[in-house]
């Protein structure tokens, strides 16, 4: 496929080889999130380590008429984070750092591929703790947490839409 070809050296110009995965084996691993039984191939898979290099990418894949799509860590249940009209897997792994804790207005800002436990684990010394805590909380982001929530228009069973909690008390919310 032509267009496949020349919009992997895009992105390849952009972020260089080592952060496009474009080798059908190495594919493999996004073919499916939690939920097994539905499968569909990426053209390529990227790693952007900022908020303009995605920015690039998805204008490089508008400029392709491609489709493209965010994945966290891929614990979804309901297949979301699988590139069902082929497309690029943006992953969001290689941004997972966590910006800002406020503890006086009581708001974390972080990058959307930051693991819940982190964030939990960061701010447990003060007392706090992130409260949509799935059973997936050592490995599912934040990122993913958000979009489920507002995919799903309310919240999950545990989660409550990205707030973290001390003494039951809903107190701020990760941005
Ligand atoms: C063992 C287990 C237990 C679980 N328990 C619960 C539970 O108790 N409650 C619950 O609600 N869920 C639960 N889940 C489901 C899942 O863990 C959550 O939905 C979690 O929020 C998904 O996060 P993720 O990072 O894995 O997202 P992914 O699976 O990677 O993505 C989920 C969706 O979010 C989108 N997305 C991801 N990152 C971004 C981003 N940065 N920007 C825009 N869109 C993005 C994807 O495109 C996809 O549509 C569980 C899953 C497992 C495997």
């Amino acid at each position: 496929m032509e267009n496949r070809s020349s919009l992997i050296k895009d992105l390849e110009s952009l972020l260089g080889q080592e952060r496009v995965v474009s080798h059908p084996t190495e594919l493999l691993v996004y073919e499916c999130d939690g939920l097994t039984l539905s499968k569909h191939g990426a053209d390529a898979v990227v790693l952007p380590e900022t908020t303009e290099e995605v920015s690039e990418i998805v204008q490089c894949c508008q400029r392709h008429e491609t489709p493209f799509l965010a994945r966290g860590s891929g614990t979804g249940l309901s297949g979301g984070a699988v590139a069902a009209e082929g497309g690029i897997i943006i992953q969001m792994s290689r941004m997972a750092n966590i910006l800002e804790i406020d503890y006086n207005d009581e708001v974390a800002v972080v990058q959307p591929g930051v693991i819940n436990l982190h964030l939990s684990d960061a701010t447990r010394p003060e007392g706090y703790h992130y409260a949509p805590d799935p059973a997936s909380q050592k490995a599912c982001t934040i990122g993913g947490n958000v979009a489920e929530v507002r995919r799903h228009h309310k919240p999950c069973p545990r989660t409550d839409g990205g707030h973290a909690r001390r003494r039951n008390r809903q107190i701020w919310g990760a941005i």
